[in-house]
């Protein structure tokens, strides 16, 4: 694939105003901004836990659009629910109701201990409401407080407010000012909240497994001790579970697998299963948006939440959640047995969200060996793994919830493929 350059400007066909293509067999990504290092792969199909290139090479995805793909790629209750929905009603405006924004609230608090859903097209967007909601619960309730008790290492998105909730290395300083009001305590010291709970303090807002930073896992006394903490000073418990919700960890939502219910609760990735929208889930009495406080131009279109609806009803099938949890506990064994024999590190997570920490900085290069020279399967195959390095030294493993014991022993072998292939011996 080729760029073009700065002498291509000059060929502009003065007639139409349009420059010539730079190759005329592939189209260049030079017109994508540059926000990441990616393999040079074209996606082009995916099947399940499989997906092929536009070189006809296949991998097994454990990666599965960052826990986005709850069903696998292109499961056949999405396309019949984006296929119907798509004949019927695209956006009849946010500011009028559909029958599909219905279902899927409704759905969503007959299952969880929430009242109300605002919904949105990104997880960011979903913790940006829960802040302003937060803020104006606060202003309503508590005198203006408005700090909300964030974490070292936590991830909430990249809009400005959600990254200065975040607490990822360096965020602090990129794009400054930060927003203000986002003390940042540690995971798991639960000294380190009730040392920053002041008289602006509002809530506490965390993953209740940080994904992004690795897969660390908030204790189930931490988690209780910050509900103590929530009820004795009055401010509002915010669980952020863009990642774990939607049966990632085995129950359909984190807060139940550790038995701690938030005041208000965000989700995005797995709800859609592959299609933008997220959620914003609260308790009645944190439901305080005026009229005004709170919209947007695709919230809660018919389109995603068809989408949603099809998700949710999959996911709460008899037996579903079970085999979820059957399969992590299988993954989290075959990690554990593959980390004591090559002497790595510890294996972190619950259910279908599990790390593996190598102990040395070459979680790119067996990534990259995984992607591009492995051959999974038999010799001659062109089968690859598709694997997520969050830090240098840790492995993410985030497959769809359906994924087959089976596809869970293809990829140990090719992790295994991988590590002999980057130097790691057994022990
Ligand atoms: C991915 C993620 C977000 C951000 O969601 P986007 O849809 O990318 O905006 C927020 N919080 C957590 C825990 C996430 O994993």
């Amino acid at each position: 694939m080729t760029i073009d350059t700065p002498a291509m400007a000059a060929l502009v066909d003065p007639d139409t105003g349009v420059r010539p293509q730079a190759s005329t067999t592939l189209p260049s990504h030079a017109a994508l901004m540059d926000i990441t290092a990616r393999p040079e792969q074209v996606f082009v199909r995916g099947e399940g836990s499989w997906l092929w290139d536009d070189r006809g090479r296949r991998y097994l995805d454990f990666v599965q659009g960052w826990a986005v793909n709850t069903l696998g790629h292109a499961p056949a209750c999405i396309r019949d629910a984006l296929a119907q929905q798509s004949g019927l009603l695209l956006t009849p405006s946010p500011a009028y109701y559909n029958a599909p924004a219905i279902a899927l609230a409704d759905m969503l608090c007959r299952h969880s201990v929430f009242d109300q859903v605002f919904f949105t097209n990104s997880g960011a967007e979903a913790n940006e409401g829960a802040i302003k909601l937060a803020r104006k619960w606060g202003q309503l309730h508590k005198g203006g407080a408005h700090e909300i008790i964030t974490f070292g290492n936590a991830f909430h998105g990249r809009s400005l407010a959600t990254m200065s909730a975040s607490g990822k290395p360096g965020w602090d300083h990129m794009f400054a000012p930060q927003v203000s009001g986002f003390p940042k305590a540690r995971l798991n010291d639960l000294a380190s909240v009730q040392a920053l709970i002041g008289a602006n303090s509002v809530a506490i807002m965390l993953e209740p497994v940080q994904g992004e930073s690795g897969v660390h896992a908030a204790t189930p006394a931490f988690l209780q001790g910050l509900r103590e903490l929530c009820d004795a000073h009055g401010l509002l418990l915010i669980f952020d579970e863009v990642q774990t919700g939607i049966g990632r960890l085995g129950r359909l939502f984190a807060y139940q697998h550790f038995g701690v219910a938030p005041d208000i609760m965000t989700l995005a990735k797995g709800l859609g299963g592959g299609v933008p929208i997220g959620a914003l889930l609260a308790r009645q009495s944190a439901c305080v948006f005026a009229h005004g406080d709170q919209g947007g131009t695709f919230n809660g279109n018919p389109l995603m939440c068809a989408v949603g609806l099809a998700v949710m009803q999959t996911v709460l099938a008899e037996g579903f959640l079970d085999q979820v949890r059957a399969t992590g506990d299988y993954l989290g064994k075959r990690l554990e047995a593959l980390s004591a024999q090559y002497g790595l590190g510890e294996v972190r997570g619950v259910g279908l969200l599990r790390a593996l920490e190598l102990g040395q900085p070459m979680a790119a290069a067996v990534v990259a060996h995984a992607r591009e020279d492995l051959v999974l399967g038999a010799a001659g195959d062109n089968t690859g793994l598709l694997l997520n390095a969050p830090r240098p030294s840790v492995l993410r493993f985030m497959p769809a919830l359906n994924v087959t014991t089976a596809e869970v022993d293809g990829m140990m072998d090719g992790l295994a493929a991988s590590l002999d292939a980057v130097g790691v011996s057994k022990v």
